[in-house]
């Protein structure tokens, strides 16, 4: 029943570590397996035979780097990017201008092209949108730039180069559909993100006490639900104090309502201060809290209740001094609603109050 810490402080960033690690190490599976196709079939390009080992070597080392030194994320993501746009700009280079380390054929043609959106996905997926349009738009007029050099210089060319002509003006076509998307999807992201920040805000802003920063009513009942069936359910002890400050409304009349208002947030956080980390401590409404205490039994609560009891005496609060308070306290029995429960636990406060506060009392 405890809440979880807010979720979207780090967007993504431990799963962007874990995605970049993914990347990397199946970016080097890949090489290596078209480099072993390639081989078997005799079919590496002069410049895969230092492209190849180059990029295992320089991911393997981002690998590395990001085991180590996980901080450097956004670097190896850079670097991971810029590498492989890179090695895709030399090799259209190549296919364009026929130079002698890529052999043009259709295959090397159709293979090189089905790996060139991976640029634009990975952007997507790694950099923030800004960097991410920015790197997918300075790639793609790389590629259109040089197909329009190749289009006015090739005009009269053989057939190979009309096929690649063809192919080009495709990519040049087709590529913007894949930035446009990317872009899409990245906005659906970035709108999962804000209204994921803003659900767990709200959650805070219901789950907690604006005042004292303890849990709210709300969640404080929701909790109280919860533990009695666990308590039900494991056949396990669960007891509640109701706990009210004594003559408050005093406080607030000779020392103003901001004493009072400190008054509470200090008790509240001497209360949290003296509970276990398992135990909830919520403000009903007021000068009144609870506080739920599983798998406690009724003996072990009443040491509590005489231990707050005591270090309260030597809690001193600011101009206003000692206060003191009444507590009751209600063990669970299984035929227990929350309501009976809360009501046993309240008819003994009102008893502790009635035997003059500062004390305890506990439900028969
Ligand atoms: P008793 O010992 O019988 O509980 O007396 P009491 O004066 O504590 O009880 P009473 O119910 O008469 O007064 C409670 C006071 O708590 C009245 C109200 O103004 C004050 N109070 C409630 N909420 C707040 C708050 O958020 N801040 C401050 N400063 N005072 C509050
Ligand atoms: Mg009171
Ligand atoms: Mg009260």
């Amino acid at each position: 029943m405890k809440r979880t810490p807010l979720k979207s402080l780090q967007p993504f960033y431990v799963l962007k570590l874990r995605l970049m690690k993914a990347v990397l190490i199946s970016g080097i599976i890949a090489i290596v397996g078209v480099w072993c196709v390639e081989f078997i079939k005799g079919h590496v390009n002069p410049i895969d035979r230092i492209a190849y080992p180059t990029m295992i070597a320089i991911f393997a080392i981002c690998s590395v780097l990001l085991q180590l030194r996980p901080q450097v994320l956004g670097i190896v993501e850079s670097l991971t990017i810029s590498t492989y746009a890179a090695y895709c700009f030399i090799y259209l280079q190549g296919i364009i201008w026929g130079l002698p380390f890529v052999v043009i054929d259709l295959y090397t043609v159709a293979s090189f092209l089905q790996w060139l959106p991976i640029l634009y996905v990975s952007a997507f997926i790694l950099l923030e949108i800004p960097n991410a349009i920015i790197a997918s738009v300075l790639f793609y007029l790389s590629i259109l730039c040089s197909c329009i050099l190749f289009w006015i210089t090739k005009s009269s060319a053989n057939d190979i180069s009309n096929k690649v002509s063809s192919t080009l003006t495709g990519v040049c076509f087709t590529h913007p559909i894949y930035i446009v998307l990317l872009f899409g999807i990245a906005l659906l992201k970035q709108q999962l993100v804000q209204t994921n920040t803003h659900a767990d805000n709200m959650t805070v802003v219901a789950t907690t006490d604006y005042l004292t920063g303890i849990t709210s009513r709300r969640f404080a009942s929701q909790s109280l639900d919860h533990l009695l069936e666990v308590a039900k359910t494991e056949n396990s002890y669960l007891t509640i104090f109701i706990l009210d400050i004594d003559h408050f409304k005093c406080v607030n009349d000779n020392y103003g309502h901001d004493m009072g208002d400190r008054v509470l947030i200090t008790l509240a956080n001497f209360l949290r201060n003296n509970l276990r980390s398992s135990d909830i401590l919520g403000r009903w409404g007021g000068e009144e809290f609870i506080a739920i205490l599983p798998k406690t039994e009724a003996q072990t609560a009443i040491h509590l209740a005489e231990r707050l009891r005591e270090r309260n005496a030597e809690l001193i609060h600011e101009k206003v001094g000692h206060v003191t308070f009444s507590i009751g306290i209600a063990t669970a029995r299984p035929e227990d609603t929350t309501d009976s429960l809360f009501k046993r636990a309240d008819a003994s406060l009102y008893q502790a109050k009635q035997n003059g506060r500062n004390r305890f009392e506990i439900a028969a």
